[in-house]
């Protein structure tokens, strides 16, 4: 999403507020995909600087990511304050500033791969998958025996059942 600063740059105003629908397909992250519920709300204020402009603000989004446990789709409310330097020189820290205006989908991209949780659950009582039929333990019960054979005890029986 591009936003045009032109009377900034000139000098004509000193600052300027925002306040933006943003709509991200989805996010790759570490072979994660994020997706998103609704649009990505964005509002703050740009503030001419030297050779720039600062942009101080907060993202809003619902990101959706699934249960680290049952694998059950869940959807996260992110809040995120954020304040980041465009410049019209290259800064390998900042965003750059593009002729009269600033795009700041990379930012929004950037500020919510850094506050999106990498490990989430549906609930802290989360029951999980039956790790022999993977029933949601949450939503169901099955009658798997999960008490695995300890290996050590697996070769003693095969040692007595020879021949
Ligand atoms: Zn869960
Ligand atoms: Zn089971």
């Amino acid at each position: 999403m591009k936003i045009e600063i032109q009377d900034l740059l000139i000098g004509k105003s000193d600052y300027k507020n925002v306040s933006e629908d943003v709509s991200l397909a989805t996010i790759d992250f570490n072979n994660n995909e994020y997706a998103f519920e609704g649009p990505i709300h964005i509002e703050g204020t740009l503030n001419k600087i030297e050779d720039g402009v600062v942009f101080k603000g907060n993202i809003s989004a619902k990101v959706k990511t699934v249960c680290s446990r049952c694998l059950d789709e869940i959807v996260k409310d992110l809040n995120i304050d954020f304040e980041e330097e465009f410049k019209k020189s290259q800064d390998e820290l900042g965003y750059k500033i593009n002729d009269n205006y600033i795009d700041i989908t990379k930012l929004i991209e950037d500020n919510i791969l850094l506050n999106v949780p990498l490990k989430t659950l549906c609930s802290e009582s989360c029951k999980g998958l039956c790790p022999v039929c993977g029933t949601n333990l949450n939503k169901s019960t099955c009658s798997c025996d999960t008490q695995t054979i300890d290996p050590r005890l697996e070769k003693l029986k095969n040692f007595f059942n020879r021949d």
